[in-house]
């Protein structure tokens, strides 16, 4: 129940970040207003894969951000929040060559320096794991405690077992400042009155807070099977090229504009993705680019080539420029909370960068050490007001 006294925060983006925002917020007592421009999951969180990797994370904070988001997906799951939607599962790096595959031995090792657990394979290995893996891979590496969610389900359960007061169709338009603090948001349906706000609108943010020229659109379009069988993951794992690593390491391989992964659902069905288009927010996807996908999906698993591609989409990262999120007190105004920048990896660490973010809007700790992803790192331009 909230009290006279439990502060109103309104939540602008109701994306699975904003939505567990929400959920931690109404756990916490306050009164929450969850702001959205369209509609839940509308946004990135609705149109991506849903690998919960720590695999597939750059060394450093992101890495160690990942192995706590991951154990929280798990820990949220045994308590019931999100129980029957984190399905556990191994990811597997693959190398095609020499090269990969030295990539691949330094990301073994420093994901082990981290504190996960990884497996060496050999070509032999992989195929007796992997039936029908492409004979272009060489080497790979197991990571088996990573595992998988969907985003839009995530945001459904969240706001399923919060209920926070929802705006749909709702764009904020600019914040309201009372001083140098926040006194609530400005939509095209008037004005919502707050005594804390979270922006957590994804690439919407950018104008929000005034850091426009931090936060990069990049797109990723993916294509979607029919079901190689009625139920469960067809393969034993997620299979990530190194060439995807490659590109979270920042390092130029030969294919740098896709970072090929195929994922097994738990509906039977792959989900094939996916291109790297820096600065691009339209969500067009084009034959070329994904005939291109297919092209690399079908030389690490050849036998992709029996299935029916049924859907392909597109969705927009919100990247930072120096590659971490964006996530603590803004710098320049009491009161907000920013939330954003999670790139290719928010649905890993969605729920718990909300968590962060609620205790933050509170004026408490967060669990975790969110410090060297605040907003502090960058000069703020002026706030939309
Ligand atoms: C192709 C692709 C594949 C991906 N694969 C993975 C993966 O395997 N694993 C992983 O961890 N991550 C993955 N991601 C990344 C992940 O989807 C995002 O990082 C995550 O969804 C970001 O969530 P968010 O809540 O911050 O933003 P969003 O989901 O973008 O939500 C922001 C919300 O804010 C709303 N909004 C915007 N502006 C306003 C405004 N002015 N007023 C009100 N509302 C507003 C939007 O409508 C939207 O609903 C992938 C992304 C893509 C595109």
């Amino acid at each position: 129940m909230h009290s006279r006294s439990s502060p109103h925060v309104v939540v602008v983006g109701a994306g699975i970040v904003g939505a567990a925002a929400a959920f931690f917020l109404e756990a916490a007592g306050a009164r929450v207003t969850l702001v959205e421009a369209e509609a839940p999951a509308a946004g990135a969180t609705g149109a991506s894969d849903g690998a919960v990797s720590v695999a597939s994370k750059r060394p450093g904070p992101m890495m160690a951000l990942a192995l706590e988001a991951r154990a929280f997906y798990r820990e949220l799951a045994a308590r019931g929040v999100l129980e029957g939607l984190f399905h556990p599962r191994s990811t597997f790096l693959l190398a095609r060559g020499d090269e990969e595959a030295s990539l691949l031995e330094r990301h073994g090792a420093d994901l082990a320096a981290a504190g996960e657990r990884v497996v060496a394979r050999s070509a032999v290995d992989l195929r007796r794991l992997l039936p029908g893996l492409g004979a272009s891979v060489t080497a790979g590496i197991e990571v088996p405690d990573d595992g998988h969610a969907i985003g839009y389900e995530i945001t459904a359960r969240f706001l399923a077992r919060s209920r926070p007061a929802l705006r749909r169709a709702t764009p904020v338009r600019a914040l309201k400042l009372r001083g140098d603090r926040v006194a609530g948001v400005v939509t095209a349906q008037g004005e919502i009155a707050a005594d804390r706000v979270i922006v957590a609108a994804g690439i919407g943010s950018a104008v929000l807070i005034g850091l426009g020229d931090v936060l990069v659109p990049r797109k990723g379009q993916m294509a979607v099977t029919d079901r190689a069988q009625p139920s469960g993951p067809a393969i034993g794992g997620h299979l990530m090229a190194a060439t995807y690593l490659a590109a979270k390491r920042g390092i130029s391989l030969d294919k740098p504009h896709i970072g090929l992964v195929i994922d097994p659902l738990v509906t039977g069905q792959f989900l094939i993705g996916g291109s790297r288009e820096e600065n691009r927010s339209d969500r067009r996807t084009d034959a070329a680019t994904i005939a291109a996908i297919l092209r690399e999906a079908l030389d690490f698993y050849p036998p992709l080539a029996g299935r029916r591609v049924i859907r392909t989409f597109a969705g927009i990262r919100t990247a930072c420029r120096d590659g971490l999120p964006i996530v603590g007190p803004h710098p320049a105004v009491d009161g907000l909370v920013v939330a954003t920048g999670f790139e290719g990896d928010g649905i890993c660490l969605g729920p718990l960068m909300g968590a962060c973010a609620a205790r933050l809007a509170l004026g408490e700790a967060p669990a975790t050490d969110v410090s060297v992803l605040s907003p502090r790192r960058f000069a703020v331009r002026e706030v939309a007001q």
